[in-house]
């Protein structure tokens, strides 16, 4: 662990991409394949592979108390070393004594005894690992645990550099180790079959989810079309991503977080089935109101807010099926039948999916059928409705066409449109200009929560005003404050979280891990040196949390900046 350690403060001492790529491919090369395996799952800054649906459930708090523990420094000594660094990891760098323990550390043994932490129930058991651990590490090796412990190295080190460096470090090109570590959703498995070779072996396995493709805002009909003139426009619906993998009768549903949320959605599974063939689809679960007949005659999809009441809910009864009904609206296919077709064109891949969802017509209509033609699930007095709905596409080519079908999106009740490039490829965990989205507010960001405050009022005892970030590089900037838009019961359970996530505790304001992504709506940007971000969002105003969204997806300041000249860069 120590010579990881000491590659990675080198990777930190340089800027230039090159030379820590370099670096890197160095490291991988030097070490045993195993070791260097389980080496890269800590470069990307994580303790278990993306495809892995396990987490260490540690708390910034937890670790704090920890190092301090084990540092016996006392708390003003621990956070003026926090002020300096702004890092927890070089926190424990600092304080830790030398190692206690007289057995030295692998990264094979910090990866199982990561491994014993998340498998470990109540905050307890887990301080005791994390103490045990620490207890075995050299300050410089703390340093890099704790890190990878709070998600996060800091050190310039992107997934996408430790793929160019493992291409470096074992030959093959660039492209055939992003194409196997975007398949597998595992970079030690992408090591290993670099090492020995045969990169061109890896598989696409079914049940580990792969990155979704993303979208590009645009303000207008006409930037749109100023990317591309083959225009496929479908609504945007605002429920929560879903990625469906489906092999016979078994399906499981994942989130854009890549967790596993099939239990969210017990009435799913039954009618995803019904594709009857092997294959990954792309698409949006929604709340839908089965009795509106809207124009599709089968219902409305319904705004975020009453799926809300059913996400984040292990268990869901059928009382709460039959109160928010759902509905899954595929838009996109990236396998079928035994074939990946994520480099298809977009136009190819819609044809396949009306294929796919066409056999699904036709193997449940020997089920019950709902009046309106949506499987219901009987059996009993009130039944549980059900449907899967390919998203309607419409060609479009013209700016004029784009801002009717806007006009139209909104009147059926949702967010706006998604404008995609006829001839693009799935391109996953990417944010192209291929596909686009056009919203109804004219600019929300998603923010990430850095810093709460007690509010004011009836909000005396409650964490209620959020200081929130963009995305600079890999660093955040403040660029405002926002006084909830919350209900109480979300500020309550919020609170909560904020508590257990402290990283600083500046009494009247807390540093809070930065995991909590918000979407804010504003009425504009000024440039203002209230916040270190150098820009201040004017009558900001929480629209919603978004627990679907990974922090690292947030927006950039780039794209406030954007915003910015967009309106004839006002000042202050
Ligand atoms: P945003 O979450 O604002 O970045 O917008 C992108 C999200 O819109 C995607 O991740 C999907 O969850 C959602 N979405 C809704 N309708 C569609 C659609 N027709 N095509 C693609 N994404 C959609």
């Amino acid at each position: 662990m120590q010579r990881l350690a000491e590659a990675c403060e080198a990777i930190a001492a340089t800027t230039k991409k090159l030379v820590k790529i370099g670096l890197v491919a160095d490291y991988l090369r030097s070490r045993p394949s195993e070791e260097a395996a389980t080496s890269a799952v800590f470069l990307s800054g994580r303790p278990f592979p993306v495809h892995e649906e396990t987490t260490l459930q540690v708390g910034g708090s937890l670790l704090w108390r920890t190092v301090g523990e084990l540092s016996g420094k006392t708390e003003t000594e621990l956070t003026d070393s926090y002020r300096r660094h702004g890092d927890l990891g070089a926190v424990a760098g600092e304080v830790l004594p030398p190692r206690i323990s007289e057995h030295e550390l692998s990264v094979i043994d910090a990866e199982r005894n990561f491994r014993e932490i998340a498998a470990a129930r109540g905050s307890a058991t887990k301080a005791l690992l994390v103490r045990g651990l620490l207890e075995r590490a050299t300050p410089l090796e703390a340093k890099y645990l704790v890190k990878i412990m709070t998600g996060d190295l800091r050190i310039g080190l992107k997934e996408s550099l430790v793929e160019e460096a493992i291409a470096k470090a074992y030959g093959g090109s660039v492209v055939q180790v992003q194409r196997a570590n975007m398949l597998l959703g595992d970079i030690a498995e992408t090591v290993r079959l670099a090492a020995a070779g045969k990169l061109s072996e890896a598989k696409m396995r079914l049940f580990h989810p792969l990155g979704f493709m993303l979208a590009s805002p645009v303000d207008s009909a006409e930037e749109a079309l100023s990317y591309f003139k083959n225009a496929a426009v479908e609504d945007k619906y605002d429920g929560i991503r879903a990625q469906v993998h489906c092999s016979g009768d078994e399906v499981r549903i994942f989130s854009r977080t890549r967790d596993d949320i099939t239990q969210s959605f017990p009435e799913l599974p039954g009618i995803l089935a019904g594709l009857n063939r092997d294959a990954i689809l792309d698409g949006e679960i929604v709340a839908w109101s089965y009795s509106e007949g809207g124009p599709s005659e089968l219902g409305r999809a319904l705004p975020f807010s009453s799926l809300q009441q059913r996400l984040g809910r292990k268990k869901v009864s059928r009382e709460m099926m039959r109160q928010v009904p759902v509905a899954y609206v595929a838009f996109d296919v990236l396998y079928a039948g035994g074939e990946l077709v994520m480099d298809r064109p977009l136009h190819e891949r819609a044809g396949i999916l009306n294929d796919l969802l066409r056999n699904v017509r036709k193997a449940t209509s020997v089920r019950t059928m709902g009046a309106q033609g949506q499987l219901l699930f009987t059996g009993e007095a009130d039944p549980v409705a059900v449907q899967m709905i390919r998203a309607p596409v419409v060609q479009a080519h013209s700016s004029d066409e784009i801002e009717q079908l806007f006009t139209a999106a909104q009147e059926r009740g949702n967010e706006g449109l998604m404008i995609k490039d006829l001839d693009s490829r799935y391109t996953p965990g990417r944010r192209g200009k291929a596909w686009l989205k056009m919203k109804r507010e004219l600019a929300t960001l998603d923010v990430v929560v850095t810093a709460v405050e007690y509010g004011h009022g009836k909000r005396i005892g409650v964490l209620s005003d959020y200081t929130f970030a963009v995305w600079d590089e890999r660093r955040l900037l403040n660029v405002g404050k926002a006084y909830s838009g919350l209900t109480d019961a979300e500020i309550a359970e919020m609170t909560q979280w904020f508590l257990q996530h402290t990283v600083e505790d500046q009494g009247f304001r807390l540093q809070v891990e930065p995991k909590i992504v918000l979407e804010v709506a504003f009425n504009n940007v000024m440039e203002s040196d209230r916040h270190n971000g150098g820009y201040a969002l004017r009558f900001p105003r929480i629209v919603r949390l978004r627990p679907d969204k990974p922090p690292e997806e947030a927006d950039t300041i780039a794209r406030v900046r954007e915003i910015h000249e967009r309106q004839g860069g006002r000042k202050n």
